[in-house]
């Protein structure tokens, strides 16, 4: 646990996008496709593709979230989640692309000078909900 606290740390001072973004539950809907951000391979921002369910309370942030679905099965197919984490994929959306663009500018310079896959130890499954450090520490829960 130790040799990992110089990541986490960085990943909170240069995820601000995540931590204040600012978008409304109503921004997705259900059947729709989203990204989460989850690490990136060779200088590009990497993450997973879910489908978005239903409503579902995210109690970390007090905010009314989405229970998403891993269309690949695993352990936790089913999760929820803020909306301030997911990006549209597969449709035109501008806000989303704005984010996107947020997060290549101020996490990915920290994150290359090694190839291949790197997590950026953002998220974690805390109780059935995906949770960002970030939110996790501002909650006081624990990590
Ligand atoms: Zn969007």
């Amino acid at each position: 646990m130790e040799e990992d606290q110089p990541t986490r740390r960085m990943t909170i001072i240069v995820d601000t996008p995540t931590f204040t973004r600012r978008v409304d539950h109503d921004h997705f809907a259900p059947g729709e496709q989203v990204l989460i951000i989850l690490g990136a391979k060779d200088g590009a921002l990497t993450g997973d593709v879910f489908d978005v369910v239903a409503p579902s309370w995210h109690q970390a942030t007090d905010v009314d979230g989405w229970r998403v679905r891993d269309p690949r099965g695993g352990t936790v197919s089913y999760f929820t989640a803020a909306p301030k984490y997911l990006i549209h994929t597969g449709v035109d959306c501008s806000p989303c692309v704005d984010y996107l663009r947020q997060l290549e500018r101020w996490v990915l310079p920290h994150l290359t000078g090694e190839p291949g896959q790197r997590d950026t130890n953002s998220y974690r499954i805390v109780d059935g909900e995906l949770v960002h450090i970030a939110d996790a520490i501002t909650a006081d829960e624990a990590w």
